[in-house]
This record gives C-alpha cells, structure tokens and sequence, in this order.
C-alpha cells in the first residue's frame, strides 16, 4: 500500500528548531535587542534575568535575538561571542564552567580539574580577545538548587578581570519563584534588567501553530479543525507552545502509522492521550526515593481495595516498604505532604469522605494506570517487582 504522506518537514515541528518569524514575541524582541545592543557600540550590556512558565518562548526568543545581533554584528566588523548553556543538562559549577570555556574556543578535560581552575582558564580564554561575550544560562534555577549561586557570583563579577572583553549574562528561568534562592548581590546584578514572557492564550497559539504547519505538513493533509484543538488544548495547559507543536507532530504521526490521507481530530484526541501518557510515566519515573515508595503502597492498598486507602492505612503500608527497601520512613506528617504533592501533580488524588459518627477522613487512590506504573517503575527491578506483588 502507498502511504500518504503526510509531513513534508517534520523537523520543522521539532521543539528546538528556530523560526524565522516568532509571532507574538515582537514586544519581547524589542526588549532583548534593546537591552543586548550596546554590544554593537563596544559598551556593555546589561545582565538580563528573563522568565515565564514553560513553553512561552524564551529560549527561541533568546537564540533568535542573539543570532540576529550577531549578524548585524558580522556585518559592522563586531565581534560577538555567545556561550550557551543549558543548565538541565550540564548542572553542576564544573559542567557549567567547561561548557563556557568551550564555546569560547577552549578545550577543558571532562573531569580532573577543580572548578576554581576551570573558572581561571574561563577569565584566561575571555582575555584573550575582545568585544562582548554573551553568556547564556538557560534554566539557571536548575544550576542554583544544585549547585548553589557561586558560579552566578563569579560570573557576574567577572567583568573586573578582564580588559578588552565584556561579559553580559542573560539568565533563564522557568521558576519564577527562582530568585529567592539567590544572594542578594546576585540577584540585583543579575537582574539588572527583567523580562516577562506571558502565557501564549489559545488564539495566539493557533497563530504559532499556523505558521510553522504551513511548511511542515503535506498541503491539505491538515483537517482546519486540527490547529484550532491542539492550540486550544495547550491554552489549557498554561499556554504552552512546545506542548502544542507536540500535539500537533504527534497527530501527524498518528496519522502517518495508521496509513491516514489526513490529520484529523481524532488524531489529536489520542495523541494528547499518549503525551499525557509519556508525561506520567517520566514524572513518576525520575521522582525522590520515597515519592516512588508511597505510590507503591498506594499500589498496593488498591490492589486490595480499588477505592483506596485511608492516610492510617498508607502509612502504615509505607511504613512496610520501606522496612523491605532497607531504609528509614518518614514521619506521617512528611507522607502527608508528599501525598498533598502527588495529588497536584495528579498522580493520586485525595478525597474528604464521612466517615458517619466518626466523622471525616481522608482517602487516597491512584490515578495512573497499572500498566503506567509498569513502564515507570521498569528500570529498577525491586520496584518493578513490588508493582507486581
Ligand atoms: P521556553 O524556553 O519558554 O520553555 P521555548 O522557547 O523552548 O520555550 O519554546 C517552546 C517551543 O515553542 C519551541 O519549539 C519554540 O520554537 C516554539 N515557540 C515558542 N514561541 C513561539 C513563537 N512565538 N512562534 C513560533 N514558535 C514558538
Ligand atoms: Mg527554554
């Protein structure tokens, strides 16, 4: 059978492919090259501290601007450098500082050296040329409860040691709650300038979506009602354009396995299932130790009795698990809030029943499937064994 065929570009969907237009950031955009400009002056520019919930745009923002000054730049004979770093990724001081060094055009072993060295070679590599070097530290929060704020306080006081270099910081953040953690010297320097990247609402996200299916999709592979749901559905999830771009892909390939002419609702209907899905399974499979041993007590109790289990129950339960993993509980009181924490997040979900004469009291299920719970627990054969128990 010819299957049709639905993308043309699938990689255009992907979440770190950079448009060319970015729809509803001008105001943003305006701000960065406003802010980073004076690079092109030979003055420095402000430290930036930029954040907003996930998927609002401010990675792509930052790599856009940056590439776009750095073109006007090359053009003027100005030479800019720009050091990205994720900080999920590399989110340790060590990781971070050979990260910098390395797109400065330094070579840092990958263990073996202090970080303070690492730091002197940073300052030794940046002195050796001129102009400004941007600094990138995306998701930065995720350095900080690591690792602390030492690196950002270098850093930002790293302009003291250099001559014809300067050094801006452009930090990102998702956790808007983030700067408490800093050092006040930190955090003032840090955001020396602020920007806010709002939630995309539903229409604005039908705009991004539009745009960046025109290219990707076959032409009329794309049923109109498709854009509309998956923006509507990620406006929803706090207007979350990475979370509709993969609405959008995954329907196409739905579409695509099941050897369909075209994307049509029923598409995204199971895709968001499936992303849903994947979203559980990857909350729960990289939770802390005791998280992971409360949901297997509620496993437990509810393989016993469907509706749940009292909180007296779990605990005691947990209490059980814990003994057969080897290590020590924590107090009911701390199991309460973990078990406040999995009911945010929608992994078990907590309801007051009456309890008759002897009043109120609380009772907690599991809201991921078994077969959930499988795929979650798989790679750690005690636990995947007790899922089973
Ligand atoms: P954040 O860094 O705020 O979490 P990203 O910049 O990574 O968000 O954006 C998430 C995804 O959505 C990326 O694939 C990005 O290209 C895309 N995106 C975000 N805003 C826009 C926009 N205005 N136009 C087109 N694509 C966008
Ligand atoms: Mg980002």
């Amino acid at each position: 059978m010819l299957a049709a065929k639905i993308f043309l570009d699938r990689d255009l969907l992907r979440p770190d492919y950079i448009p060319d237009e970015l729809p509803h950031r001008g105001p943003q955009i305006l701000r960065l090259v406003k802010v980073l400009a004076p690079a092109l002056k030979d003055a420095r520019p402000s430290n930036i501290f930029i954040y907003g919930v996930p998927g609002t745009g401010k990675t792509a923002v930052t790599k856009y601007t940056l590439k776009r000054l750095n073109m006007e730049g090359e053009g003027k004979g100005i030479s800019l450098k720009i050091a990205f770093v994720n900080c999920k990724h590399d989110d340790t001081d060590y990781r971070v500082l050979a990260e910098l060094c390395e797109q400065i055009g330094g070579r840092i072993p990958f263990t073996g050296l202090s970080s303070a060295e690492v730091y002197r070679r940073f300052v030794k590599i940046a002195n050796s040329s001129s102009g400004t070097i941007f600094v990138v530290l995306d998701e930065v929060d995720s350095l900080i409860k690591k690792a602390g704020d030492e690196v950002l306080y270098k850093l930002t006081r790293v302009n003291n040691q250099l001559k014809d270099t300067r050094i801006s910081i452009i930090g990102i953040t998702n956790d808007l709650k983030f700067t408490e953690y800093l050092d006040p010297r930190v955090r003032s320097s840090l955001g020396e300038e602020e920007l806010v990247f709002p939630p995309y609402n539903a229409s604005e996200l039908e705009d991004i979506l539009r745009d960046r299916s025109n290219r990707a999709f076959a032409n009329l592979v794309l049923r109109p009602e498709v854009v509309k749901l998956c923006a509507a559905l990620a406006a929803k999830d706090h207007g979350d354009a990475r979370r509709a771009l993969d609405l959008l892909r995954v329907s196409g390939e739905l579409a695509e396995r099941d050897g369909d002419i075209s994307v049509a609702e029923e598409h995204v209907r199971k895709a968001q299932k499936e992303i849903e899905r994947d979203r559980v399974v990857e909350v729960v499979r990289t939770m802390p130790l005791h998280s992971k041993l409360l949901i297997l007590s509620l496993n437990a109790i509810q393989r016993r009795s469907p509706s749940g289990g009292t909180t007296g129950e779990i605990y005691e339960v947990y209490t059980q698990i814990t003994k057969e993993f080897g290590v020590d509980a924590l107090t009911q009181r701390r199991v309460g809030d973990l078990v406040n924490e999995l009911d945010m997040l929608g992994i078990a979900n907590a309801r007051v029943v009456s309890k008759g004469r002897y009043g109120r009291t609380k009772v907690v299920s599991l809201s991921i499937s078994y077969r959930n719970l499988q795929d979650a627990t798989a790679d750690d054969a005690r636990m995947a064994a007790y899922v089973h128990k």
